[in-house]
């Protein structure tokens, strides 16, 4: 195994929430992430390299070893799984929530709920700990378009402010999960890389710790 450590960051809001904690944990990319087409980047760090992919590839990467690390949401993770990954810290960066919704006042009608979102696995797993039977129902963007045009009486979708569930005269219902941003890493690399990881882990711990000081929840 190579001494070079590959860390994989999740594409758009999480990576600009993520840039910031790298740097206070001492880790500069070498150029500019958005001037350019690349996705492979130089640090400031020697043995240290950025992969900046979509986030629901970051566990894929990770977990097979072609990255070392990652940064990617809980929501993600708990729809890929965990298995091959260590999940050390809680970043506590880009919060939200996972969360059904619906149109706002509406009744869900059937006995076999129709529910639209790209977290199938979570979806599933989380209507039949509910005793609900649920048809769920994939798709890639735009969940809150669903219900709207009767393709769905629900959704399982990530809830921020709530205010494009609003837009579009939805509600937010059940909470499914509270979602932060993780650092995740792969089983093997945890062993075989111990000595680089370690110090690594601990100064973005030290980072996330400082800020909390800083701004207590
Ligand atoms: P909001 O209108 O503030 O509730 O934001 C909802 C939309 O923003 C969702 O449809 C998500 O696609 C996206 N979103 C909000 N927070 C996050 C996050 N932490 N990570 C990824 N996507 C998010």
């Amino acid at each position: 195994m190579s001494k070079q450590l590959i860390l994989a960051l999740s594409k758009g809001r999480i990576l600009d929430e993520t840039l910031p904690l790298l740097a206070e944990a001492g880790i500069t990319p070498a150029e500019d992430l958005g001037a350019s087409r690349k996705l492979l980047f130089e640090t400031n760090l020697p043995d240290v390299k950025l992969v900046v992919i979509r986030a629901t590839d970051v566990p894929t990467y990770v977990q097979l070893g072609a990255a070392d690390v990652g940064v990617a949401g809980k929501d993600v993770l708990l729809e890929h799984g965990a298995e091959g990954l260590y999940e050390p810290l809680d970043l506590e960066i880009a919060a939200c929530k996972l969360m059904t919704a619906g149109i706002r006042g509406a009744e869900p009608a059937r006995a076999r709920r129709r529910v639209a979102t790209k977290f199938v696995n979570v979806a599933k797993r989380y209507y039949a700990e509910q005793g609900i039977q649920a048809e769920v129902i994939k798709l890639y963007g735009a969940m809150e378009l669903a219900p709207l045009m009767n393709l769905a009486d629900e959704i399982v979708d990530i809830v921020d402010t709530g205010n494009t569930l609003r837009a579009n005269g939805m509600e937010p219902r059940e909470l499914i999960a509270p979602v932060t941003t993780r650092l995740v890493v792969n089983k093997a690399a945890m062993t075989m890389k111990h000595e680089r990881l370690k110090p690594l882990i601990a100064r973005l711990r030290e980072a996330v710790e400082r800020r909390r000081v800083q701004a207590p929840a």
